[in-house]
């Protein structure tokens, strides 16, 4: 049997995948606003990155809402550092000696992580997925590279260590909606 430390299979996610939740710094406070879909709102033609957001912030009481529509993902090699609907920095970020590494949540994170722990990485097939680059195809060279993963581990724990815990006691993850 296969462990899963030791086998990484691409599971074809996009950043897209990911866009449920988004971890922000919040406008209002110094603390983690969260960028969610509104409940309900599927999207134009089901297309649910393009559904309205909302901004929330359980420490100020923040709120602020988006239509979906306009998407801005920042150019450049670092990739996204803010978040594609109020352009907030991302709450889930980490400077290494090789570049920024960034998440939308924790789910994203995790992907990440369970990725560059993988000993043996297995692609997915290029007529799986069409055009489509997966997010993991998408990583930069340095994250992917064996000579860096004690130090990318290390920061990808520190990223996630650093987000704070709901009132109610569960995590800011976004759960399998
Ligand atoms: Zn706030």
């Amino acid at each position: 049997m296969d462990t899963p430390t030791a086998r990484f299979r691409d599971p074809r996610s996009t950043v897209y995948d990911f866009l449920d939740l988004v971890l922000v710094h919040c406008p209002g406070c110094a603390g983690a606003a969260r960028v969610v879909r509104v409940p309900g709102d599927e999207g134009p033609g089901g297309r649910r990155p393009f559904a309205t957001r909302r901004l929330v912030c359980g420490g100020c009481g923040a709120s602020r809402k988006c239509d979906g529509t306009r998407l801005t993902f920042p150019r450049g090699a670092a990739g996204p550092v803010t978040d594609p609907y109020f352009g907030r920095p991302l709450w889930l970020r980490a400077e290494t000696r090789h570049g920024t590494l960034w998440a939308y949540n924790l789910d994203h994170l995790d992907l990440i992580r369970r990725f560059v722990a993988a000993s043996l990485r297995e692609r997915a097939p290029w007529y799986d997925t069409g055009q489509k680059m997966t997010l993991v195809a998408r990583l930069p060279v340095w994250v992917k590279r064996a000579g860096n993963r004690g130090e990318v581990l290390r920061a990808l724990d520190r990223m996630h260590a650093g987000v704070p815990v709901e009132r109610a006691g569960a995590p800011v993850q976004a759960g399998g909606a």
